[in-house]
């Protein structure tokens, strides 16, 4: 078994968004540089900076979403650089994979609204988008104390939104 396998399934995100991370995590999503390569864009740049973009460019690295991680470094008892630095830490930890997902997955649809509509999303809005995914996530745990520690980790991240 693949493992990083539980940090990246058994957790309290929606299926879709699971999945999302899956494929990042197999280096199978269409970022700019696999478009490029692959002969479907024109450029194979972050449409942030000028750097290649590259998932762990995307997800960790590019100014902005590197700021966001150190911010939130108790999440992964690191400032994450990849997949592996990111949920590593967390094998059956379903809460912390939890907000670690609800991030990653609007870094990402942040980057689709710029590359296929052209809108740019600050990281205040990015930061509240979270915090509403956790929000709705929370009402999937069966455990209360799962609940009230999802819902305590969605309050730090709506007080970073604040300091951003
Ligand atoms: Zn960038």
């Amino acid at each position: 078994m693949d493992p990083m396998a539980p940090a990246i399934w058994k957790n309290y995100a929606p299926n879709k968004c699971r999945l999302f991370l899956w494929l990042a995590h197999k280096d199978r999503l269409y970022t700019n540089e696999r478009r490029f390569r692959r002969g479907i864009a024109t450029t194979a740049s972050c449409p942030f900076c000028n750097n290649s973009e590259s998932i762990n460019h995307l997800l960790f690295t590019c100014a902005q979403t590197r700021q966001i991680w150190a911010e939130l470094n108790s999440l992964c008892h690191t400032t994450p650089n990849s997949i592996a630095t990111c949920c590593g830490s967390l094998m059956n930890d379903k809460v912390r994979s939890t907000v670690i997902i609800a991030i990653l997955w609007n870094i990402w649809k942040r980057r689709n609204a710029k590359v296929f509509r052209a809108e740019t999303q600050d990281a205040y809005k990015l930061l509240r988008a979270c915090a509403d995914d956790l929000m709705l996530w929370s009402n999937r745990c069966s455990s209360e104390l799962k609940k009230s520690l999802l819902l305590e980790w969605r309050s730090m991240v709506l007080l970073l939104a604040g300091r951003m």
